[in-house]
């Protein structure tokens, strides 16, 4: 073991003054603490939309912590940042991360802005997901997606972007004239890979970096976002490189992968003691080696994740980083959350609701845009637009039994709101 007892009780001498200062005793004013059956008081949880957040702090939220295998414990890769400008952004969009974002409850017009470290499906398997879902649960303009190139134009993200497009050709088809469609579109920005701290994004005071990564394949990068003074940098996918001891140096929040230790991806995974050791310390980042990244550029909180973060593989993962780093440590789950400011990082867990539905709207609601729409798409992706409907052959199949009833559900909106909709069967009829 590197570290020193004195280092161990650095870190918990600061749990000793959290509870000297205990919220309870300080909202009391008295020298013991006032305890009532019936009054609310302070929870040591992050309720989503409780909180609001201050003009200089920054709020990150891991929703997606896991493997490439999503389980219902886990998602895979995705941190959400948010700003207390009101700016948020996503890092990584890996397979299951979107139903964790569902839970936040966030509009999605504030969901639009996605950075993709790499194309591995657990990094951005969510992706369509945000793009129809999102569009769906009230997101009133396009997706924005920003990912590196790759060594071939097959290989980045622009590629990645258009054929998941031209996946959901059927889907889009399906809902073109029939929703508020908007927010059905994506837009990407690809930069070069190879850049080194290239600035891909800067507005209202937010400056996003990219510098390369290694893993895998050329293609991957890690991202870092400065504002007000504070900087949060996200690995994505890595072995240890030159550019993330360079760049990612006094972040406040640093992100990197963290790889299940060795021995469990044999036990647990069923990999081979071969493919363990080179899946697990030559394409990921080992604990130790993670330990070690964290000991050099010095994070005020350093943060692992990519592991199944269960009660008998945490140690392993927890006991070997701290062979090589003693510093300020969060491992890392699903739903964990860091307030940010110059003064303190505090680190809790958010309490979410599962049976969510659509967050408010940010704009007004557009009724379906009809044939003009379908014109546009059709158009757009290459599609004939007589082909967006039914044929004579299925229009024949339609039970007409039900238009009695149905009916009835148009004249009560009618009703109830005051103004004429006709039932479209009647309308067509004319
Ligand atoms: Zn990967
Ligand atoms: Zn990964």
């Amino acid at each position: 073991m590197v570290f020193t007892a004195g280092a161990v009780a650095g870190i918990y001498f600061e749990n000793y003054l959290a509870e000297a200062i205990s919220p309870a005793v300080a909202a009391s004013g008295q020298d013991k603490p006032e305890v009532s059956p019936v009054r609310a008081r302070p929870r040591d949880v992050y309720y989503p939309n409780s909180e609001d957040l201050a003009a200089d702090e920054m709020r990150v939220i891991a929703c997606g912590t896991g493997m490439p295998t999503t389980r219902a414990a886990q998602a895979a890769a995705c941190f959400l940042v948010e700003l207390g400008n009101g700016d948020k952004f996503i890092f990584d969009i890996g397979s299951g991360s979107a139903e964790r974002l569902s839970s936040l409850q966030i509009p999605y017009d504030y969901l639009d802005k996605i950075f993709i470290g790499h194309l591995h499906a657990d990094h951005f398997g969510s992706l369509g997901e945000m793009f129809i879902g999102g569009a769906l649960m009230g997101r009133q303009k396009p997706l924005r997606v920003w990912g590196p190139s790759g060594s071939t134009p097959e290989l980045g993200t622009a590629y990645a972007v258009q054929k998941l497009k031209e996946m959901y050709t059927w889907d889009l088809a399906g809902r073109v004239g029939l929703v508020d469609f908007r927010g059905y579109s994506i837009e990407v920005n690809e930069f070069d890979y190879k850049a080194e701290n290239a600035v891909i994004y800067e507005d209202n005071g937010v400056t996003i970096r990219s510098f390369p990564a290694i893993h895998s394949l050329d293609g991957p990068v890690s991202f870092s976002l400065e504002w007000k003074g504070l900087k949060f940098v996200f690995g994505s996918d890595s072995y240890p490189n030159k550019w993330f001891v360079e760049y990612a140096r006094d972040a406040d929040l640093a992100v990197h992968e963290c790889f299940v230790a060795v021995p469990d991806l044999v036990k647990k995974m069923g990999f081979t003691p071969e493919s363990a050791l080179l899946v697990g310390t030559q394409i990921h980042t080992a604990p130790e080696a993670f330990g070690k990244l964290m000991a050099e550029i010095k994070p005020r909180m350093a943060v692992a994740y990519h592991f199944f973060k269960d009660f008998d593989t945490t140690p392993a993962v927890n006991d070997r980083i701290r062979t090589t780093y003693d510093g300020p440590l969060s491992l890392a789950e699903d739903f964990m959350v860091w307030n940010v400011t110059k003064d303190a990082i505090k680190v809790r867990m958010a309490a979410v609701e599962e049976a969510t539905w659509a967050p408010p709207l940010v704009g007004v609601a557009q009724p379906p845009g009809g044939d003009p729409d379908r014109e546009k798409y059709a158009k757009e992706m290459d599609v004939p637009v007589e082909s967006l409907g039914y044929s004579d052959f299925i229009k024949a199949g339609r039970w007409t039994e039900v238009d009695e009833a149905l009916r009835g559900v148009y004249k009560e909106a009618s009703e109830a709101l005051g103004r004429e909709f006709p039932y479209p069967a009647d309308q067509k009829a004319k």
